[in-house]
């Protein structure tokens, strides 16, 4: 198998509801977002997808996430999707938009800080 692997960062503030600690409170975060495709065989270019392409739509995703009050965002929000705007749910979140145009995606990780991040995929 090859795997590619894109990277691109935001910066969003979020709160976490029905947790007891600092991220309670509102706060943010710059964060890293991973996106891996990947594939059998490369095409006959030998590429399994063109980084630009895969750059874009990673950017063209966390551009409505950046600089934003993600509880506020519907679909984490606490009277619509009610979804905690953890790092795992946004990887879900992430991974099921891009899963849409990019069949091949694999995961899509998301790392809050330097030491922690969390991964989506679907076996
Ligand atoms: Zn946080």
């Amino acid at each position: 198998m090859y795997d590619i692997k894109v990277e691109a960062n935001f910066s969003a503030a979020h709160n976490l509801r029905g947790y007891r600690g600092k991220c309670e409170e509102l706060h943010g975060h710059n964060w890293k977002v991973e996106i891996v495709v990947s594939s059998e065989k490369p095409d006959k270019i030998g590429m399994v997808l063109d980084f630009r392409y895969l750059k874009m739509e990673l950017r063209r995703v966390l551009g409505k996430l950046d600089h934003k009050y993600l509880n506020k965002i519907p679909y984490f929000s606490a009277t619509g999707g009610k979804v905690n705007p953890t790092s795992e749910s946004l990887a879900r979140y992430i991974y099921d938009i891009i899963k849409k145009k990019i069949r091949a995606l694999k995961s899509v990780t998301v790392w809050e800080s330097d030491n922690s991040c969390a991964t989506y995929y679907v076996l």
